[in-house]
């Protein structure tokens, strides 16, 4: 059975104590790779080598960075087959899905490398008295941890801007879908990256993630997870003075006002709920649809989603895969059965599925549940599967009432031909991302975070460079 490495000092190495754990495939339910469970002595050892890299990789050239950044790019694409085939496996997502990410995670590279070629920094001058101007100098070790949904997209978000500006990187993606990060680190090597600069450490969170989070010499986190994980990483990290970025939660709102382009707004919100299953951070999971149109819109939706295929993700007719893990399979049953309780009704789906020739996968049908509160724990707490909830609303308050009631606050989804409402909309509701009659249409130069509980700070173009660097204010005296 295949075993992968760590990837430290530009090596691949296995974990100093030689503990694997089982990795699975969630198509099959089957163990199909091993991976190192690593420990704190292993993020030791990474750090120390980064240490000893940043002395020359902060002295690198821009234009030196730029190169090799642009050649992990190139060699991601030129590898897609390879990685989309490994991320589909180690996800469950469907294979066409796992190429598009694997392109999106050579543009992380390719963007942030120019991104630190046209990165400047600002002078203030004090008439006549002095001058000021600001050094953005990178941190120096920084750790980036990263979820299992988009596993190789999501790690490169981090890795790309903390390399691009300077500073040596200890990374642990997530130990559910490691073999993505894995194949990275050879590509890597192939770049000619230089020792030390990027290491990646797998194993658990627990482990890994915390060893990371409390090493003294480690100056800040980027992290993307669930709320509680950030929760605990900030209680150990802020008391030790570390930057954090703290990517989490969502549970976000769909909005589908009588006057939308009903057609644009029915296909896009098949892909808002069920796009990679519905776990994507970023999926509208709770559907508010203006009273006029609820029934139409509701059947329409209900033919729509009849019509998904649920399956095989390496097979091209799936357009839904498998759950990611057991036990995230059993979390998202366990909503189904609460959302029962809580009075729902199934509409459609709300059971696991037997696939053919892949009976023990972990498969849910997409479902859709109606009739529930929408301050109900099943509308307020984040599932992260293929199950969303409709709601009819009367007016453009009501819906921002409820649309505003959870915690979370990181996206949402608006449909309404009206510009007026379109605006009063996205200034009021409390969401860090607002789409209008579109979703998931990324500019990688725009702010990427959330408000409330789904995070602290913010990702993307400058926001990323800016967090990856630390400013100094030099004043001259003239
Ligand atoms: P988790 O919070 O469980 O894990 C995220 C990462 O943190 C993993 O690498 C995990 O390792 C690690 N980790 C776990 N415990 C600790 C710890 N004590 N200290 C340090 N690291 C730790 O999230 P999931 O992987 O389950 O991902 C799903 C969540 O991510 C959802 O809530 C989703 O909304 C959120 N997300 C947010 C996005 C955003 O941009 N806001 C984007 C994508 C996802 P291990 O896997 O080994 O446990």
């Amino acid at each position: 059975m295949q075993r992968i490495s760590n990837y430290i000092n530009g090596a691949l190495q296995s974990p100093i104590k030689s503990l694997y754990l089982d990795n699975y495939n969630p198509a099959t339910g089957a163990v199909y790779s091993l991976i190192p469970d690593s420990d704190e002595a292993d993020v030791d050892l990474a750090y120390t080598h980064a240490s000893e890299a940043y002395k020359t990789w902060r002295l690198t050239s821009l234009e030196e960075r730029f190169m090799v950044l642009n050649r992990i790019a190139e060699l991601i694409d030129k590898n897609n087959d390879e990685l989309a085939l490994a991320e589909s496996i180690d996800q469950g997502k469907p294979l066409w899905l796992a190429k598009n990410e694997m392109t999106r995670s050579a543009q992380n590279f390719r963007f942030f490398a120019t991104a630190a070629m046209q990165f400047a920094s600002e002078s203030h001058n004090m008439e006549g008295q002095a001058i000021n101007y600001t050094l953005r100098q990178p941190i120096g070790v920084v750790g980036c941890i990263s979820p299992w949904n988009l596993p190789l997209y999501l790690f490169t978000w981090k890795i790309a801007p903390a390399l691009a500006a300077g500073n040596c990187v200890v990374a642990k993606p997530s130990e559910i879908t490691p073999m993505t990060a894995f194949l990275l680190s050879r590509i890597c090597m192939e770049a000619g990256l230089p020792a030390g600069v990027l290491n990646i450490v797998h194993g658990l969170g627990p482990k890994v993630g915390s060893a990371l989070v409390s090493h003294p010499k480690i100056k800040a986190i980027s992290f993307t997870g669930g709320t509680s994980t950030g929760k605990h990483i900030a209680s150990v990290a802020a008391p030790m003075f570390k930057k954090l970025s703290l990517e989490l939660g969502g549970k976000n709102p769909n909005i589908i006002f009588a006057d939308c382009d009903f057609e644009k707004a029915l296909k896009t919100t098949v892909q808002t709920s069920f796009l990679n299953q519905g776990e994507i951070c970023l999926c509208g999971s709770r559907i508010f649809i203006e009273r006029p149109i609820y029934e139409k819109f509701k059947a329409a939706l209900l033919l729509e989603v009849s019509k998904l295929q649920v399956g095989n993700p390496l097979l091209k007719e799936s357009r839904i895969g498998a759950i990611v893990s057991k036990m995230h399979f059993e979390k998202v049953l366990s909503y189904i059965e609460l959302a029962k309780q809580e009075g729902g009704s199934i509409l459609t789906g709300g059971t696991s599925l037997k696939i053919e020739d892949h009976e023990n996968g972990w498969f849910i049908a997409p479902t859709i549940i109606e009739n529930l509160a929408y301050d109900c724990r099943c509308n307020t707490e984040e599932i992260f599967g293929p199950v969303v909830s409709i709601m009819p609303f009367d007016s453009a308050d009501e819906v921002l009432e409820m649309a505003n009631s959870t915690d979370y606050g990181l996206a949402c989804t608006i449909w309404t031909q009206d510009i007026s409402k379109a605006h009063n909309m996205a200034a009021n509701i409390q969401s860090g991302i607002v789409w209008i009659n579109c979703w998931l249409l990324r500019d990688l130069r725009t702010p990427f975070g959330g408000v409330k509980q789904s995070g602290v700070g913010r990702e993307g173009g400058w926001e990323a460079m800016r967090f990856f660097t630390e400013p100094k204010n030099v004043c001259i005296k003239l």
